[in-house]
């Protein structure tokens, strides 16, 4: 991909948190995008979680995950704060890691951050004895603070994404095949008809991404679906004595819990998740995985747990349910497939169930590529993110 003005023309398919976010930052430098969806509006994937989190991992040697989650994290925020208004689409409220069995150790010694050396407020630390409290969890209990995290609406960074000038949506558009012919690529629906075609494709549809992918020679990225549901209620529905327990930022650390956040239908929320289940490839809601998420909450938060259990009565329970796309070990694949054999043909996909802290990072580093910038993280960091990676490739684009 020369980047030249004529070839600056996008086609991505999959309209969630990846797919807007490499048609935001290629519109952003210049870039004319189509962005197509089989569903009829924002939030058909996992993108259309009602809230989640945006929180750095955090371990003892600052391992490359840490790393590329803080710098994920850290783009998000910024990316929130130029887009979407604080207080209803997101908030950077810090979030409390409930250090459950002590499983969450801060870096030491010389994998300190650089950040952190300079300005302890804005990493992660351990938790105040006030934070704690402030939780509602007993004086003493192991925990963390992430200072640099919060809460966010993905459908609404999303839609905002989606509006940048320079990107154009088509709903309603299934893709069902892609060629390559001559210098372009096409896309195809189940008649045979073209939706598409573009000099550079970006395949974003998450684990669907595979049926498009698979048929194509050398095709090597594991993308597996991981079901997850959560569940919520709406803060009208609490007594007094059951709101004074909440905590005024999100805790996480088993599941998250969030409160005070709008739900789909505009009315403030509470939320816990999410549940893990493996090799389901559909998301309906299930009874018993409210149950599950009650369990998760009595572990992460216990005084809340106890006053809140009949808030999982099925007269006050909501649920919503999606697939996230995963890769073994845990890091997306962005970037060209196979640069020698499929030319002009890029992934954005397998962000696990952190793709509010990483698909932002990695729309940019979509474009950093393609525009030949500096890049968005250090380039030994972005290695372990390349799509390339599954062909036994190990030099970036
Ligand atoms: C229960 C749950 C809780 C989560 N909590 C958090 C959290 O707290 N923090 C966090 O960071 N992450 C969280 N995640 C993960 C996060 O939601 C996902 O990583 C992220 O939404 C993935 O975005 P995506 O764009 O890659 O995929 P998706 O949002 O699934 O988007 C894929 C899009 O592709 C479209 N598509 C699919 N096939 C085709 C096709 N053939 N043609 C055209 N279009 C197609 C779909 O309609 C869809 O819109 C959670 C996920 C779940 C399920």
């Amino acid at each position: 991909m020369d980047g030249g003005p004529q070839a600056r023309r996008a086609l991505v398919i999959g309209a969630g948190l990846s797919g807007s976010a490499v048609a935001h930052s290629l519109a952003s430098r210049g870039w004319s995008v189509m962005v197509l969806d089989q569903a009829e509006g924002v939030g058909a994937g996992a993108s259309g979680l009602p809230a989640g989190l945006a929180a750095p991992h955090v371990s003892p040697d600052d391992n490359v995950l840490s790393r590329i989650t803080r710098a994920g994290v850290q783009a998000t925020l910024q990316r929130a704060q130029a887009l979407l208004q604080s207080g209803t689409d997101w908030a950077l409220t810090g979030v409390l890691e409930h250090n459950l069995a002590g499983k969450r150790r801060l870096p030491t010694g010389n994998a300190v951050p650089e950040e952190a050396q300079d300005n302890t407020n804005e990493c992660s630390t351990q938790a105040s004895e006030e934070q704690v409290a402030a939780a509602g969890l007993p004086p003493g209990t192991p925990a963390l603070w992430h200072a640099r995290a919060g809460w966010i609406r993905p459908r609404q960074l999303v839609a905002a994404q989606l509006q940048t000038p320079g990107v154009q949506v088509l709903w309603g558009r299934k893709a069902n095949a892609i060629e390559r012919r001559g210098e372009l690529w096409v896309v195809t629906d189940a008649q045979g008809q073209t939706l598409g075609q573009a000099p550079l494709m970006v395949v974003a549809s998450a684990f669907d991404s595979l049926a498009l992918l698979r048929p194509l020679p050398g095709f090597a990225v594991p993308l597996n679906p991981l079901r997850g549901q959560i569940s919520f209620g709406h803060m009208h529905g609490l007594t007094d004595a059951q709101r004074r327990l909440l905590p005024p930022f999100p805790v996480n650390g088993h599941g998250s819990f969030i409160s005070n956040v709008p739900t789909p239908n505009g009315q403030p929320g509470w939320y816990i998740g999410s549940t893990f289940e493996r090799n389901c490839e559909q998301a309906p809601v299930r009874e018993e995985d409210h149950a599950a998420n009650q369990l998760r909450l009595a572990t992460l938060l216990p005084n809340l747990g106890a006053a809140m259990q009949h808030q999982f009565g099925p007269e006050h329970i909501h649920g919503w349910a999606g697939l996230r796309c995963t890769l073994p070990n845990r890091l997306p694949a962005v970037g060209p497939i196979d640069s020698e054999r499929l030319p002009g043909l890029w992934l954005c996909a397998g962000m696990g169930a952190r793709g509010i802290s990483l698909a932002v990072l990695c729309g940019e580093l979509t474009a950093a590529w393609l525009c030949k910038e500096p890049l968005p993280l250090e380039p030994a960091l972005a290695k372990h993110l390349t799509a390339e990676r599954y062909i036994g490739k190990a030099k970036p684009p």
